[in-house]
């Protein structure tokens, strides 16, 4: 990564957490809110699975069987990304970093630019019921919206309130025995980011067991706190 191709971006702000935490359902709350750019390096590599792009094909198996995909791989794919015009105005990254080397080779790249992380806010649960998160969620095929069988209904069965549409899905690998994998893989190369940011002073935690409002309520703080 040598940033060159990369503009400057006005905030870069990090989720961390397991599988199921809540990520993508705040990050898209924090883009409506502040205009940012919500960048899941999951949904960009769903997309080029979907597209059979030789990154897709690669990382397909890996993503199945609920472990991480090689850092290369992801460094390329959220570096082309990055560059894109619309980033410009701010990033929330949403599952990237994932590992150690890839936290690195964001820094090295932000500081092509003369830029740090804004803030990384980790967002902690109990890894007990993140299963029973992970099971009954699903999201709206033609905007995106997320929803779930419990904690996050639409007013009419089946429709999505967010854009009326009526198609559903589900992730292939929102399932049970995936769901230990990436949790296993969380601990044991994810966690260890809480303590790299920590230590550039830029963390932040949250306890993500409670209300989605509530938690988007000390979320905005916390991001109003560091991108002003
Ligand atoms: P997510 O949508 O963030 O839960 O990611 C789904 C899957 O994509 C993960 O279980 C990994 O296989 C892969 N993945 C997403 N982001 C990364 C990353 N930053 N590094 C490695 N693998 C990733």
């Amino acid at each position: 990564m040598d940033g060159s191709s990369n503009g400057v971006i006005a905030s870069v702000l990090i989720l961390l957490g397991p599988p199921g935490a809540g990520k993508g359902t705040q990050a898209r709350m924090l883009e409506e809110r502040f205009g940012f750019v919500q960048l899941s390096t999951g949904d960009l590599l769903r997309a080029a699975v979907s597209a059979g792009t030789e990154a897709g094909l690669r990382a397909k198996a890996v993503m199945e069987a609920g472990e991480l995909v090689s850092d290369d791989i992801v460094i390329a794919i959220l570096k082309d990304r990055l560059a894109d015009p619309d980033c410009a105005k701010g990033v929330i990254l949403d599952g990237f970093p994932r590992t150690t080397v890839q936290a690195e080779a964001l820094d090295t790249l932000l500081e092509a630019s003369g830029q740090r992380i804004n803030g990384a806010i980790s967002l902690e649960v109990d890894d007990a019921a993140m299963v029973t998160r992970i099971a009954g969620r699903y999201t709206c095929a033609g905007c995106g919206e997320g929803w779930h069988d419990s904690f996050k209904q639409p007013k009419t069965a089946g429709v999505c309130d967010n854009c009326g549409g009526t198609e559903m899905k589900r992730r292939a690998d929102d399932n049970a025995e995936t769901v230990a994998s990436r949790l296993e893989a969380y601990h044991a190369q994810t966690a260890p980011l809480i303590t790299y940011y920590q230590n550039k002073a830029v963390l932040h935690r949250i306890n993500a067991m409670g209300d989605i409002a509530e938690i988007a309520t000390e979320m905005g703080a916390i991001v109003r706190g560091v991108t002003q």
